[in-house]
């Protein structure tokens, strides 16, 4: 099985919803290398027991920290439950994030919907399967 590493970042709002999200898929969980901002990291890391990598808080730079992961090619998946309800201080570096997400072909999930989509996609793990990876 191709280990991948997966990014987990919610909002406060939000933090809920990926932990639940986290719990229904915690074995496909167990087969990443799973690297967070650091709340969303401790809450999921105290309630799973899963090892993951904590970057600084979100609004501290741990969004960038997750960003420059993504530059240099080294992150498989972000899962980003944004809250499209409250403004945040960091909100560039939220839109910061989502941006590379496209400019390097990542795919990223901002709702359960879509993580579920991808989480359980039989391309995910595949390994004969490489998403096309720009070259600018
Ligand atoms: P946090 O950061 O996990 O440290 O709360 C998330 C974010 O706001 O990007």
């Amino acid at each position: 099985m191709n280990r991948k590493t997966v990014a987990l970042v919610a909002h406060d709002h939000k933090k809920a919803e990926l932990l639940a999200w986290v719990n229904a898929h915690i074995d496909a969980m167990r087969k990443c290398d799973l690297v967070a901002t650091g709340t969303t990291g401790g809450l999921i890391a105290d309630d799973t027991g899963l090892a993951i990598t904590r970057y600084k808080s979100g609004p501290l730079g741990g969004d960038q920290q997750i960003g420059a992961l993504i530059a240099e090619g080294k992150l498989d998946a972000l899962i980003f439950f944004w809250d499209p309800l409250n403004p945040a201080p960091h909100d560039p570096d939220v839109k910061a994030l989502l941006r590379l997400c496209s400019v390097w072909n990542v795919p990223v999930a901002c709702s359960s919907a879509t993580a579920d989509l991808i989480i359980t996609s039989p391309l995910f793990f595949a390994e004969d399967y490489l998403p096309f990876k720009p070259e600018y």
